[in-house]
């Protein structure tokens, strides 16, 4: 079997320094900002956490591509100087020093479109929105081989890193095969290993999904979770925390209902939570129980939404929503 303990250290170690830069520029965000609803923030602190990481991919593993959710077209151009030197003063201060170019380059270098045999994807600010409101953003990198996900790093700087606890920063991470840890943000030698819960009666089931209802069809859950007798209210979180809460049993299921039927999912939105959750014991599939395709470059083409679960109660999650989206 392969062995993919030097990938995992690569993304752990790339991704700690992409939390670090994430969260000295959220720690920035003013009201003042927020009031002119100015997304400039979110979006240097996203090209800063890509160049990062895809630097120490391009310099560990050269031959692998990455599909990242940004491309480095638009900051090229010469009226974005000020917003790359932006980029360049947050490298800096977590240690990382380069030209306008090379920053480009390594932006560049998770611009890949296509679906490879062994490739990573990256979104290095999932969750734009809870990052702006201060609330739950991941960093989310997977290595994909074979159309297999075999490492996944979820990290969610802002999520406590146990229910209750006030102290914030988590780092989940899998290989195929070897279970789920989630390790201490800021202090790694802290670690545990992770699972799914027992719930296996859906009427006991806590459910999950997105704050933003044009990311997931809110009245439909809704209607669902009265079909599975499902009677606590919806966990809303943004970005991937949600597969991070169903892998460690604090909710039992995470349900993101196709808002239209063009829309096709994202592979980052969802490589790396995956992992993490198959790996503490989860299921995950489409919502016609379809397993999830990263074989077809940026977008989850061959699927529609996404169902995941503590495994006990995916059949039934999947059968209640055939009925309802027949
Ligand atoms: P969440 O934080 O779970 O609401 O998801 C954030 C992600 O939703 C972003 O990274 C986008 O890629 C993705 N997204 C954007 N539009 C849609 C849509 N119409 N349906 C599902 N996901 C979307
Ligand atoms: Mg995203």
């Amino acid at each position: 079997m392969a062995n993919f303990d030097s990938e995992l250290q690569v993304a752990l170690n790339t991704v700690r320094v992409a939390a670090q830069a994430c969260r000295n520029v959220q720690a920035k965000i003013t009201a003042d900002v927020l009031e002119k609803k100015d997304r400039s923030p979110v979006t240097v602190a996203d090209y800063t956490a890509q160049a990062i990481v895809c630097r120490a991919l391009k310099e560990a593993f050269p031959e692998d591509p990455v599909i990242g959710e940004e491309g480095a077209a638009a900051i090229k151009e010469s009226e974005n100087a000020e917003f790359l030197g932006k980029i360049g003063d947050e490298l800096a201060i977590v240690g990382i020093n380069g030209t306008a170019d090379e920053i480009c380059e390594w932006i560049d270098h998770g611009g890949s479109n296509e679906y490879s045999n062994r490739f990573w994807t990256l979104d290095p600010i999932d969750g734009t929105k809870g990052f702006l409101r201060g609330e739950q953003y991941a960093i989310s990198l997977a290595l994909i081989v074979e159309g297999q996900i075999q490492v996944g790093v979820l990290c969610c700087p802002n999520l406590a890193i146990d229910a209750g606890s006030t102290t914030l920063g988590c780092m989940f991470y899998a290989i195929k095969g070897s279970g789920s840890t989630l390790q201490q943000l800021d202090d790694p030698s802290v670690e545990q290993s992770i699972s799914v819960s027992a719930t296996s009666d859906t009427s006991e089931a806590r459910f999950c999904e997105s704050v933003e209802s044009g990311h997931s069809a809110h009245g439909q859950s809704a209607k669902g979770a009265e079909l599975l007798g499902i009677t606590k209210p919806p966990v809303r979180l943004d970005s991937q925390a949600k597969y991070a809460v169903v892998a460690r049993g604090e909710a039992d299921i995470y349900l993101r209902l196709p808002t239209r039927k063009n829309y096709n999912e994202k592979i980052w939105d969802h490589a790396g939570g995956v992992i993490v959750v198959e790996e503490a014991g989860g299921h995950i599939t489409d919502i016609h129980g379809k397993q999830l395709d990263f074989t077809h470059g940026r977008e989850l083409t061959e699927n529609s939404g996404v169902v995941v679960s503590n495994g006990l109660v995916h059949d039934r999650v999947i059968q209640v929503l055939d009925e309802l989206m027949a």
